[in-house]
């Protein structure tokens, strides 16, 4: 089966699209991506890249993407050419609502500003922390010099274009760090709309990995993050899935229904990232990106394999419990919620109200939402829902 073949072009459908090239490895990456790499193997990618979004355009009757991504890797290794060329293909049928792309603080430079102008709607910067041993620490390219560069130049484009701002901020990291400090600094000094919060994880391979530092245990991990997400709500940000909180807006939601339309608008959330979120089709190209397709009643995976030069795309469908086990993980991942209509409508199941509820969770309305931390512990949370879902027919109310 085609790559193509796997999207409902009558609905709408997001556009990921993956960078696999960094200046220089990160210690703690396990990402596919890959530092210094030559001119003509860019080039050569951006062409393809280029054909691919083409090829996706001519399906799609005139209508543009509804979200796009261009993320890494560091798409700011491209030159603002490249980039460009690949952002105007995007937005050959009309600007997506949301367009972004992940650029490291050293790569961004007055030369991509006329694409916020016309393509890009958001930045969104790793910029990790405002330590100089941390940035160290985790190996990344830029020192705290560049960094502090690469964020006052984002507030400028900000200023200038009006595109909103994310910044990536690394947390859990040994205790001589306070992620608490770079929370602080990060809002009071540049306000971003969006910040994601992840916390360090040690991949099997990578070269922290193997220097074994003294990393905080699970336990002390959750009492962290929920720390940071007190200081952060204090800050005037809502955690609105486990590692994305977005600058409040306005008043909070006053109901459910208020709080799935915010989803759409009205929000600093990102939207492209909720599609995924909310299970919804989006098409992912590049070296190692995925991509989830609905038509008809089919779902479909797809994988493109780990090869810069010459990725192939794998398709497989999902057979009714894989669909299921997504669906719910996604739903749990966010503020707005799991879907019990869809759960009922789509898979035709319910969650009975005598079964053993997630901890952390409970139902309103149409929906099993986090309650204040239910979001640290999702990955359970599934677990508990799955076992304790029935058909709908063997539900007693
Ligand atoms: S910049 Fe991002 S993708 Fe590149 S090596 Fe560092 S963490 Fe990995």
């Amino acid at each position: 089966m085609q790559f193509k073949d796997c999207f409902d072009f009558s609905e709408p459908l997001s556009l990921y699209i993956h960078i696999p090239f960094c200046k220089s490895k990160c210690s703690y990456c396990a990402f596919y991506s890959k530092p210094c790499a030559k001119s003509f193997e860019i080039s050569d990618y951006t062409e393809r890249i280029l054909s691919e979004i083409r090829s996706l355009t001519n399906e799609m009757g005139g209508r543009p993407f509804y979200t796009a991504y261009i993320g890494g890797g560091n798409p700011g290794v491209l030159s603002v050419e490249q980039l460009g060329g690949i952002a105007e293909e995007v937005c050959k049928n009309g600007r997506p609502v949301e367009f972004s792309v992940e650029m490291n603080p050293e790569s961004i430079s007055y030369g991509h500003f006329r694409l916020f102008e016309n393509f890009f709607t958001r930045l969104s910067m790793g910029v990790q922390s405002l330590n100089e041993r941390a940035l160290k620490f985790l190996g990344r390219n830029s020192s705290l010099k560049e960094t502090l560069k690469g964020l006052e130049l984002s507030q400028e484009l900000r200023n200038k274009t009006g595109c909103a701002l994310n910044y990536d901020i690394i947390s859990c990291l040994p205790e001589w760090h306070g992620t608490d400090n770079d929370i602080v600094k990060i809002v009071r000094d540049y306000a971003p709309e969006h910040i994601s919060l992840y916390a360090l994880t040690l991949e099997e391979g990578t070269p922290l990995f193997l220097q074994k530092p003294d990393l905080p245990d699970d336990d002390r991990q959750a009492v962290m993050l929920s720390e940071y997400r007190e200081l952060l709500d204090e800050l005037g940000y809502e955690h609105y899935e486990v590692s994305n909180y977005a600058k409040r807006t306005g008043a909070p939601a006053q109901n459910i229904l208020a709080e799935q339309n915010k989803s759409e608008k009205n929000t600093n959330r990102c939207l492209h990232n909720s599609v995924y979120w909310s299970y919804k089709q989006y098409a992912g190209i590049g070296a190692s990106a995925a991509s989830t397709g609905f038509k008809g009643s089919k779902a479909y995976r797809i994988e493109a394999s780990s090869d810069s030069r010459n990725w192939k795309y794998s398709v497989n469908e999902l057979g009714y419990t894989e669909k299921l086990e997504e669906f719910v993980l996604m739903g749990l991942r966010q503020k707005a919620g799991l879907s019990l209509e869809r759960l009922k409508k789509e898979f035709g199941k319910r969650l009975c109200p005598e079964k053993l509820m997630p901890a952390g969770y409970a139902i309103k309305g149409d929906y099993l939402v986090p309650e204040e931390e239910g979001f640290l512990t999702a990955d359970n949370a599934a677990i508990v829902v799955l076992d304790n879902i029935e058909d709908r027919a063997n539900c007693t109310d």
